[in-house]
């Protein structure tokens, strides 16, 4: 089956349609820093707008408690909305309660509300199901129909991403729709070469990737914090580079089985080593299988991939067709350890194919680092979700909308 879209909701003109985006942007000390989640959700609520609905948006941001914490407030997130919007956009300083349903009730046709952060609520996120499907009943009481567009929580079994849709008529909004075209072109016949390259600092969690990915891919480039635990499969030493020492093991049977399939992966021959976590740090080239033998020791942390490593993963992305990109190369965050993500974003821009960039930091990287967002294929709101969907995982908040 196919996702249900919002044209099977029928005219939506003067009627109540709660839409649960993914509004989980950035901010620090109260400014976003980086609103492509925001804009993401354009296209759905803009359409919504134009056909005259009332449109009450639903957002979680950050990790609070279950309960109020004005650090995680969607307030200035909704005023970055109604700029993107350009329209004016309300805001109600509760999700379930007396504001909310205030506002709610005094809501016109084709006007923008967007209620209080959804996690303030420990129904949002509880494990109990009855919980959630309380919390969901309450929220069910704003929608005539329910749109659900926040493609960075399908993966997870949350109130408004699980329950909520099925106590309402509900469909997928336009991000998650354009979001499933994309993925579904890197799993079913990925024009070839296919090239896909992992770095960031979730190991363990973008291991699982890995083994889906190996009978899939032509090769596999491992930059970030997850080069370490390969090296140190091969049996070099990593000095204090981010290890996962108990993947070892796992790692030692993704390179047998890609030498026998035939697959590349392609580690790093040399590293940018710091004596510290800091921009300031004192920093050097070393060849990939010498860490220790820098001036810092074993203290040495391995930030970036080296300039000859980047230069080669450059070559084997601007070779490929199909390019998946999810995890920075290096600490991107701190200017001497960038260059490596740098070169591997600005290979992707090139390529004669598709290009798609997986992550939430990887997305705020290319940003960051000045590239323009139209020169990459696609650009994925959803790190998580995009990784469990390329592992073949049954992702919840997808089936409760006609996927399967
Ligand atoms: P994404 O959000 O794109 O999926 P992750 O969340 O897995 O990526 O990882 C992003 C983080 O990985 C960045 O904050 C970056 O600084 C960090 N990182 C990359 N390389 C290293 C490294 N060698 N050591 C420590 N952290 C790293
Ligand atoms: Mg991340």
């Amino acid at each position: 089956m196919t996702l249900r879209t919002i044209d099977s909701l029928g005219p939506l003109a003067g009627t109540r349609v709660v839409v649960r985006c993914d509004l989980n942007v950035p901010l620090k000390d109260g400014v976003i820093t980086d609103d492509g989640r925001v804009r993401a959700s354009v296209p759905t609520l803009a359409a919504l707008v134009e056909q005259g609905a009332k449109v009450i948006v639903l957002s979680h941001l950050g990790r609070p408690e279950g309960e109020p914490d004005p650090k995680y407030s969607l307030e200035p997130v909704a005023v970055r909305l109604g700029e993107v919007l350009d329209a004016p956009v309300a805001f109600a300083t509760d999700t379930v309660g007396e504001d909310a349903a205030a506002k709610v009730a005094a809501l016109g046709d084709g006007e923008v509300l967007v209620l209080e952060n959804l996690r303030f609520n420990p129904g949002e996120t509880s494990k109990n199901e009855a919980e959630r499907t309380a919390f969901a009943g309450q929220l069910a009481e704003f929608a005539d129909a329910v749109v659900s567009d926040g493609f960075g929580v399908v993966h997870r079994k949350q109130a408004s991403v699980y329950e909520l849709e099925q106590l309402r008529p509900s469909a997928a909004g336009r991000l998650i729709a354009a979001e499933l075209d994309v993925l579904d072109r890197l799993t079913e016949n990925p024009e070839r070469p296919y090239v896909v390259v992992l770095g960031g600092s979730k190991v363990s969690d973008k291991l699982g990737v890995i083994e889906h990915l190996l009978p899939r891919v032509d090769a596999l480039l491992i930059g970030g914090g997850m080069l370490f635990t390969f090296l140190a499969a091969q049996g070099h030493k990593v000095g204090s580079s981010l290890l996962e020492a108990d993947q070892i093991d796992t790692v030692k049977g993704y390179l047998a089985d890609a030498a026998e399939r035939g697959v590349d992966i392609v580690l790093p021959t040399d590293v940018v080593v710091a004596a510290s976590f800091s921009a300031d740090a004192d920093h050097e080239v070393a060849p990939a299988d010498a860490i220790e033998e820098t001036p810092f020791g074993a203290s040495g942390l391995g930030l970036d991939i080296g300039p000859e490593t980047a230069a080669a993963f450059a070559d084997r992305i601007r070779d490929a067709r199909t390019v998946f990109w999810n995890g920075p190369m290096g600490v991107f965050e701190l200017a001497p350890f960038a260059e490596g993500t740098r070169t591997v974003a600005s290979a992707l821009t090139e390529i004669d194919g598709l290009s798609v960039v997986g992550g939430g930091d990887s997305a705020a990287a290319v940003r960051q680092l000045g590239f323009d967002e139209s020169a990459f294929g696609h650009i994925s709101t959803g790190g998580g979700a995009s990784l469990e969907f390329l592992e073949g995982k049954k992702l919840p908040g997808l089936e409760v909308l006609g996927w399967q």
